[in-house]
């Protein structure tokens, strides 16, 4: 495990292969006065036992308080792992998880490090969250997901955004873009100077920017700017996976506003096969959306509504 002093109270913990099944998935902690905020719980009780190693004595006389950014499952596996704290997110954040945390948990199986027992949030918050002694907010960020909120370090200017920025571009999971565009323009006028990340370490503020770039494109239907392609040829797969994925997300909203037993896993399935998309082709969900063509896609998703 590498650990990163960030600022006079921030420590940034990376895992290393043996240690976690999923790497370059940080958690960050901010050790206040009376309290540890310990960001995300990556992938199960084995990584936390380090976290917990690292600062066992100077947790003794300190309350934890874990912020789970979001509900998808390398950010929430290691709640369970320390006892007495107690576990704060959006309130959708913990609606989604209470939804879908045991079938990730199913799905993903074998990224399980160490033990685990889901543990849903026993604080939830709408907009925010103040620790106004410590200096310490959570604060409602949605654009990964419905339920994404980031934490931010007002004495030492320093935020983590979890999922919301990624290097080169953000993956989109969420079909609300105006939301996520609103996050990134809000993170730009926090005045930050340090940006943590889950899976892309420290991001600058040019890289925040790159990725409002990319959103705004998406939602105007535009290219990606040539200035983010020269520098990143590789996103061609990801570019096209979250163009797709927004647009088939989008289809799948308004049917389940017009049906309650709507099942989007179901619906997926159908989609694939009438499409007769081949899924044993593909390595990854991402490159078999990916590789789909838009216009036959949107095509095939007028059909259905
Ligand atoms: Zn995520």
């Amino acid at each position: 495990m590498k650990v990163t002093e960030i600022g006079s109270r921030g420590l940034m913990f990376d895992f290393e292969d043996g240690e976690t099944t999923l790497g370059q998935t940080i958690v960050y902690l901010i050790k206040g006065e009376k309290y540890f905020f310990l960001c995300d719980t990556q992938t199960g009780s084995k990584p936390m036992s380090l976290v917990k190693d690292y600062i066992e004595e100077e947790l003794k006389n300190k309350q934890l308080i874990i912020f789970n950014s979001h509900y998808h499952w390398d950010h929430i596996w290691g709640n369970d792992f320390f006892e007495d704290s107690i576990i704060v997110s959006h309130s959708k954040a913990r609606d989604n998880m209470i939804e879908n945390a045991e079938k990730e948990l199913k799905e993903n199986s074998k990224f399980v490090e160490g033990k685990i027992k889901i543990k849903y949030p026993d604080i939830t918050f709408d907009k925010k969250l103040s620790f106004e002694d410590e200096g310490v907010e959570f604060i409602y960020a949605p654009g990964h997901t419905s339920g994404h909120a980031i934490c931010y370090d007002k004495k030492e200017k320093i935020v983590f955004v979890g999922d919301l920025v990624e290097e080169p571009i953000p993956m989109l999971l969420d079909k609300d873009l105006d939301a996520f565009r609103n996050s990134l323009e809000y993170i730009l006028t926090m005045n930050a100077n340090t940006y943590v990340t889950t899976h892309s370490y420290i991001a600058s503020e040019e890289m925040v920017n790159v990725n409002l770039q990319y959103v705004k494109a998406v939602i105007d239907n535009k290219k990606t700017p040539e200035k983010i392609l020269k520098n990143y040829p590789d996103i061609e797969t990801l570019d096209k996976f979250n163009r797709n994925n927004v647009m088939i997300l989008k289809y799948e909203n308004i049917l389940k506003n017009s049906n309650n037993n709507f099942d989007g896993d179901r619906f997926r399935e159908e989609l694939y096969k009438e499409m007769k998309i081949d899924k044993s082709k593909y390595d990854s969900t991402v490159e078999m959306i990916a590789s789909i063509d838009k216009d036959k896609l949107e095509k095939k998703l007028k059909e259905k509504v």
